[in-house]
């Protein structure tokens, strides 16, 4: 607390992002960042930006990441966003379509900048459970609201919603904006980007941060209704309107082109996924089904918070969250095979132990 904040900043309840340590070398299963490279083209691109040009301000517009996007996505350049990390684009999003005269829905264990936002915003939260079984309650999210913001798949759930579903929620109130968070859509999931072109409320978000293992470079998208973007245009042009360098363009472009090389290696992740579950389930740990880069999992007889103490002890790190419902669960990033099978030795280690 500070006499030199202002009131709004007194009462911010900042996001904490997942911890980098640097005392030593961990194996670092905590922030669902890609364990494989960016693609060859991404780097010789953003090589290739690092010229005379950087004395210039960059395309306030991103035209060509934008061009490449539309292409990729069969829209047109009108239905694109581009922030500085998809972080960026909801916090953005937020500040565009939500209003405080009604409150904003979004599910109980969900990604947690989201309240962040909210309160930032000054908005209502309209907190949903999950079910049981961790699953979204769609009915729930049918219900009025100013606004509903789902991740697809869920984090740190890991697990998805169908596109019916999703187009239920859409339909409840064509007034109200919808935002599909696709952080992890990539890695087994089934995306909505198609439904701009059918729904004029509806906003979809997506990261190079994950899939495109570009999380150091920050780019995220938004895709939506022209008027939908128009709107986030000009709440950014009210901030900054330099948001992406001029070496994030070139790679996330070369990102957007490459999409083979980026198929590959997140059906490489999957597969480790599934050979992790299968070692996870041996030892009696149950696994919510996963549709992302990570996995959320729990053990009938052993202590969550106690398990990532000692994990974090032997150098590895995972993701532990203090809150109710998931106290006894932990998310574990996929990381290369190897890092699996670091982990996987550990775990077994413990519980033997
Ligand atoms: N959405 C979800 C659900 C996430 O987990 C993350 C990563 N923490 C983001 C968005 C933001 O990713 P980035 O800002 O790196 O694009």
């Amino acid at each position: 607390m500070s006499k030199y904040w202002n009131e709004r900043v007194h009462k911010l309840e900042p996001y904490v992002p997942g911890e980098q340590p640097k005392d030593k070398r961990y194996i670092k299963l905590n922030t669902n960042e890609n364990p494989y490279p960016p693609s060859p083209g991404v780097l010789a691109a953003i090589k290739a930006a690092v010229d005379d040009s950087l004395r210039l301000y960059p395309d306030p517009e991103a035209a060509d990441l934008r061009a490449a996007l539309a292409e990729r996505f069969g829209l047109s350049s009108e239905n694109i966003f581009i922030g500085n990390g998809s972080d960026e684009v909801l916090a953005f999003s937020f500040m565009t379509f939500f209003s405080p005269d009604r409150p904003v829905m979004f599910a109980d264990i969900t990604y947690s900048f989201y309240k962040v936002y909210a309160n930032l915003c000054l908005l209502q939260a309209d907190v949903i459970p999950l079910d049981d079984s961790f699953k979204m309650p769609v009915s729930a999210f049918c219900e009025p609201s100013g606004g509903v913001i789902i991740p697809n798949p869920n984090a740190p759930t890991a697990q998805g919603i169908s596109i019916e579903s999703i187009r239920k929620i859409i339909e409840a109130d064509p007034d109200r904006v919808v935002i599909i968070d696709e952080a992890y859509v990539n890695f087994g999931g089934e995306s909505v980007v198609p439904l701009v072109k059918e729904y004029p409320n509806l906003l979809v978000v997506q990261t190079l941060s994950k899939f495109g293992a570009l999380a150091g470079l920050r780019v995220g998208f938004a895709f939506g209704a022209p008027e939908l973007i128009q709107g986030l245009n000009r709440l950014k042009n009210s901030i900054n309107s330099y948001t992406i360098d001029r070496l994030a363009l070139a790679g996330a472009k070369a990102a957007v082109e490459d999409t083979e090389y980026y198929k590959r290696t997140a059906e490489h992740i999957i597969r480790t996924r599934e050979h992790t579950i299968e070692k996870l389930s041996e030892m009696g740990f149950k696994v919510i089904p996963s549709e992302a880069n990570f996995i959320f999992i729990t053990h009938p007889q052993y202590d969550a918070e106690a398990l990532f103490h000692q994990l974090r002890e032997k150098g590895i790190l995972v993701r532990y969250f203090h809150q109710p419902r998931i106290s006894n669960y932990l998310r574990v990033s996929i990381g290369s095979d190897e890092e699996m099978e670091a982990f996987i030795q550990a775990v077994a280690d413990l519980v033997k132990a």
